[in-house]
This record gives structure tokens, sequence and C-alpha cells, in this order.
């Protein structure tokens, strides 16, 4: 056997994939991605794919950064892992001031996580215990949005709002108040507000992805949108939860999405982007107050208990210090603000093609809707998988993209040059028409 032929064989063989049906994956061939050069993967034929989803949302600067590999080499020379139950090491502690620095004003501690979901149940924790070290017992719901998304955990998924992922799961959840996505904003806030005035005081705290519902099919928020939630929560006493695990690090144009309307949460979550897509590490950043409510006498039992075997990794910590230098570096915000420009003209195209029903983006985050039939509003069956058939074209043409059931979503690297987007878009365009041909 070549040693391809083997990686193929073995992964059939052994391994489940996520989010995927195995019965459909195991009569395909695998595509396996062994190398890479900045925006492109590279597969084990040499075939070379600009990687239109960074890599599932997590890739900021392209891949084989050198600062970046040159980082965790040093790391690694010195070590790979201590804990951080009680101790410390360098590359977590120098992180967190970074973080802090960057964060919106407000925030003041950081408690490291390893992927989104986990910082995600950190910061559901730690608003429910929160308001029970404050004598507030009854504040154990949370409210969150339909169609939102904050992984797959079972707390997570608690919150999560898109059926198709998280109904299964229903007879293992607790209870939330699920509120209209953003799509229908005023909607939005006046059932938050109705909610909030009958059970506020059972309610620990709102959760939602800022601006942008990624997995929920890339859905955007209006500006001013999320200074109104925040407003209603401060003013009924319920903490504000921002998840900008898939919105951080620049992916809208912004740092954080909620830079774009200047609001600070009480508990901010971070996870993808954080390491510049290299390594797992995330990060749940909150207040002095909510941090100092827990403190107290051993015997209180006060502290958080909560945490995970590689919170705080080293090699992790410096891959994210590193991210975060080459943003200062190479202006990487400023220069996304230009592609983004270019983007947004690129995407204008998409909404003349005859089965795209809507087209929608917030920075280099992109959703663009697919039906059989626009005018009489008819979609594409379940079964047609147009957004895998575009996909599929895509990929012959050198393009890696994963749609969302019939939505397709272009997000590419942070710093991706204009050239190389205008090559993703193009291409991506050409799939679609190509895909939907003969359709009516
Ligand atoms: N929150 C959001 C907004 C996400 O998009 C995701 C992942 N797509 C998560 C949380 C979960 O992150 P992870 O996959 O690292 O657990």
């Amino acid at each position: 056997m070549t040693s391809s032929t083997k990686i193929k064989s073995y992964d059939l063989d052994y391994i489940w994939h996520p989010f995927t049906q195995m019965k459909e994956y195991l009569k395909e061939d695998p595509l396996v991605i062994e190398d890479s050069d900045g925006v492109y993967l590279i597969d084990s034929d040499g075939n070379r794919y600009i990687d239109g989803v960074s890599s599932l949302w997590v890739n900021i600067h392209g891949h084989k950064v050198s600062k970046i590999n040159k980082a965790i080499k040093n790391q690694v020379d010195k070590i790979a892992h201590s804990t951080l139950l009680g101790v410390t090491n360098p590359s977590a502690s120098l992180l967190a001031k970074k973080l802090i620095d960057i964060s919106p004003a407000g925030l003041k501690k950081v408690f490291y996580s390893g992927d989104g979901a986990s910082a995600v149940e950190v910061a559901l924790k730690m608003a429910f215990q929160y308001w029970l070290i404050k004598g507030k017992k009854r504040k154990n719901n949370f409210v969150c949005l339909k169609d939102g998304y904050h992984g797959d955990t079972l707390g997570a998924v608690s919150v999560g709002g898109i059926d198709v992922f998280h109904s299964t799961f229903k007879p293992l959840l607790f209870k939330s108040y699920k509120i209209p996505s953003y799509d229908s904003s005023d909607n939005t806030i006046a059932r938050l507000e109705s909610i909030l005035i009958k059970k506020a005081d059972t309610i620990a705290a709102l959760i939602m992805e800022p601006y942008v519902q990624a997995a929920g099919g890339i859905k955007v928020a209006t500006k001013g949108y999320l200074k109104k939630i925040q407003k209603l929560c401060k003013k009924f006493d319920v903490l504000l939860i921002l998840d900008e695990v898939a919105t951080g690090f620049g992916r809208t144009g912004e740092m954080f999405a909620c830079d774009h309307d200047n609001v600070t949460p009480d508990i901010l979550v971070l996870g993808k982007g954080l390491t510049g897509g290299y390594l797992p590490l995330s990060a749940t950043i909150t207040t002095n107050d909510i941090f100092e409510t827990f403190l107290g006498e051993h015997e209180e039992l006060k502290a958080f208990f909560h945490g995970h075997s590689y919170s705080g990794n080293p090699l992790a910590c410096s891959a994210a210090i590193a991210n975060l230098e080459i943003f200062e570096e190479e202006q990487t915000i400023k220069k996304a603000k230009k592609v983004i420009e270019i983007f947004e003209e690129e995407l204008k195209e998409f909404s003349g093609l005859e089965h795209v029903s809507s087209v929608r983006n917030k920075g280099l985050m992109a959703g663009i809707d697919l039906k059989k039939n626009v005018k009489k509003n008819i979609n594409y069956k379940y079964n047609e998988r147009i957004g895998k058939k575009v996909c599929d074209i895509a990929k012959k043409d050198g393009v890696l993209i994963r749609p969302l059931g019939d939505t397709i979503v272009i997000m590419p690297p942070v710093s991706i040059k204009q050239k190389e987007l205008k090559k993703l878009t193009r291409t991506i365009y050409k799939s679609i028409k190509v895909a939907t041909e003969n359709e009516s």
C-alpha cells in the first residue's frame, strides 16, 4: 500500500467523523489534507485548495505562519504542558494580559479551557454560581436565541436553537427561554422584554452570538440591536454572555463583533481563532464584579469548581500570543477592512444568480441562500443536497467550503489577499451557476 492509500484505508476503517453521515462518507474517496501554504490547503496528491471556510472558522493568518510556528517550537523545547490548577506558566500569564488589553473595557479576568463548547459551559456555570453566592437561588434559567449555536456539550446544547442538531437530545437538556432569532429584531426585543418582566428573578443570564449567528445560517443582526439587548439585561439584573467563538478575532471587521456596538458583556466567550487556528484553546473572560463574588474563605466553598486538564496549555497559549502579535505588527484588522470592501462588491454579483434568494455578510462571514424557485419561494428538497453539490463542484476547481444546508458559507482567513479572495468568490459563483443549471 502507498502511504496515501494506507491513510485513506485507516481513516475509513477507524475514524468516526464529526457531523458526518458515515454511511455516505464510507462510500467516498476521503480527501487527505497533508500540507498547506498560506490560505491554501494541499492534499496528498499535491492539489491546492483555497481554505474557503478557514478550516471550520478557526484560521486567521493562513497556514504555516512562520511566527506562530516558531512560537510553538520555542515553547515545546521548554515544556509542552503543566497544569494551571494552583500554579501558572509564562505563556498563560502573558496571554491573559494581552487578552484583557484587547477585550472590551471592563473585562478583567480570563478563565481558560480547550474548546468553544467548554468555554460556554464555563460561562453558564459561572453565571449560575454568581447568583447563587449572592443568595439569588432562583436565578437558574437562561435566555437564548432561536437559531443560536454554542457547541455540542449538553449545557451548550441546552441553550442552542437549531432543531436539526439539538432536538434529538431534548430529554437530556435543562430548560431555557428561547426568543426569536435576530433577523426579526423588533420581535426579539419585545419578546425578551416580556419574558424579563415576568421571569427575571429566575434568569441568570442571556447568551447569544453577537451580530452573526454562524451555524444558524450566517444570520446578521442590525446595528444597535446588541445595545438594546444589553440595556434590557442591565435593567432586569440578568447577566449578558456574548459567545464570540465564531465572530472573534477580526472575522467581522473588528477584533470582536461587540466592538461594532461598543457593548461590554458580563462574560465574553472566545475560542476558534484565539490561536490563529493552530491549537485548541478557549477563554471565558469576565468582570471583577463576577470574579470577586467567588472570593471567600476555603470553607465557604465559593471557589469555582471547574477546570480542564489542558487549561492554559503553554503550547496553545504561545501560539495565541504570536497570533495577537501578528494582529498588531501586520495591522490585520485595518487590512481586512479593505478586503471586506472588495468582498462586498464581489458578493453583490451573487444576487443576480437565478437560484440565490439571499446574500448576507458581516465582514468576512458570508451566507448565500439557494432556492429551487426564488419567485415562488420553493426550497430545494432536503435530499437534493444542493449545498453539497455546490461544494463538490468548487472542490474540483480548487476551493474547499462546507455548506450549512442550502446556505453556502464563505469565511476565508482574515488575512486573505484581494487576489485570493476574488479567486475564491468567483469559483463559488461559477459552482453555484453550474450546480443550479437546469432547475426551475
Ligand atoms: N460557539 C459558537 C458561536 C460556535 O460557532 C462554535 C463552533 N462552531 C462553538 C461555540 C463551539 O466551539 P467548539 O467547536 O470549539 O467546541
